[in-house]
């Protein structure tokens, strides 16, 4: 069984944003959630932009996000990280996947990808390029996934996963040669010494692929705990791709009581009227397990 994160380690959590736009409210909660996790344990958040992908990103919106983020009291320990400064560490982790033999050159479109998924019914990788031996430069580079099943501390228990049943072989950088999520961050929060990946349930889907990857490269795993999102008026999800309203920071205390009521926290007393007052009374009432998706 995956051992849970090393007692020896300062507990740390983080919060990754992409800064494709301003901090909407699904995006405080999240930082709200790994903020107080992280105080509780009195360990360090880390503030980690996820600009890789340099077409979605925006200096604009690294300078809006900091200045919310500071404007409801959640400062950061250490510099503030960028993906975009980390390339040599994908490289290394390619680098080492390829000399375990586990990589191929894939020449899917993905055109013909969503084709043959639609025709499926699934969305797994059908592993057409596994065998034909393209080169890794000029290609999507997909890793072999072997059948090991992958296991993970969720909020309150255990998940697991056989990813090779679910997404199959996944990409790890892209034709263009930008790397991909998985491997960025697993790349990064081992970097950082992650102790607690604290994010949008949205995200949940991608947990089995991270572990599988910190299985191949030897790295230790952290807990998880998918957060609630927060939906637009729609049902759908606030995202910055679909223009959610950015977060007024000039009433943060407002703000914050309302992202701790949807993380299914116990009610705040009335005497709480500043926001390092509720920050200070959050850390000592936070009850992860009550925070996890599966609970709201
Ligand atoms: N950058 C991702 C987002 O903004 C979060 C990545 C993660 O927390 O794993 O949705």
């Amino acid at each position: 069984m995956t051992a849970q994160p090393r007692p020896d380690r300062v507990p740390t959590g983080r919060f990754a944003p992409s800064p494709s736009g301003p901090l909407h409210a699904g995006s405080l909660l999240a930082a709200l959630a790994s903020f107080i996790d992280a105080k509780a344990q009195g360990g360090r958040w880390l503030l980690r932009f996820d600009d890789i992908d340099s077409d979605r990103s925006r200096a604009d919106a690294v300078a809006d996000i900091c200045h919310c983020l500071a404007a409801h009291g959640l400062h950061h320990d250490g510099d503030v990280l960028f993906q975009s400064r980390r390339t040599p560490y994908y490289d290394a982790a390619l680098d080492t996947l390829s000399r375990q033999n586990r990589l191929y050159g894939c020449a899917c479109t993905r055109a013909a990808l969503r084709e043959r998924a639609e025709r499926a019914g699934h969305s797994r990788y059908d592993r057409q390029c596994a065998s034909r031996q393209f080169e890794l430069d000029n290609h999507a580079v997909r890793v072999r996934v072997d059948d090991r099943l992958v296991q993970w501390w969720e909020g309150d228990a255990w998940s697991q996963e056989r990813v090779r049943d679910t997404a199959g072989d996944f990409v790890l950088k892209r034709r263009d040669g930008v790397y991909a999520y998985q491997l960025a961050i697993v790349v990064d929060d081992s970097e950082d010494q992650v102790t607690t990946v604290t994010r949008g349930a949205d995200l949940r889907d991608n947990t089995g692929r991270q572990v599988y990857l910190q299985h191949l490269l030897a790295l230790s795993t952290p807990r998880y705990l998918h957060v609630p999102l927060v939906l637009g008026e729609d049902g759908r999800k606030l995202s910055k791709s679909n223009g959610a309203v950015a977060v007024d920071a000039s009433r943060p205390l407002a703000n914050l009581l309302a992202a701790w009521s949807r993380l299914n926290q116990s009610e705040p007393p009335n005497r709480i009227e500043t926001v390092n007052g509720f920050l200070d009374w959050a850390g000592q009432n936070w009850q992860p397990a009550l925070a996890s998706d599966r609970h709201c």
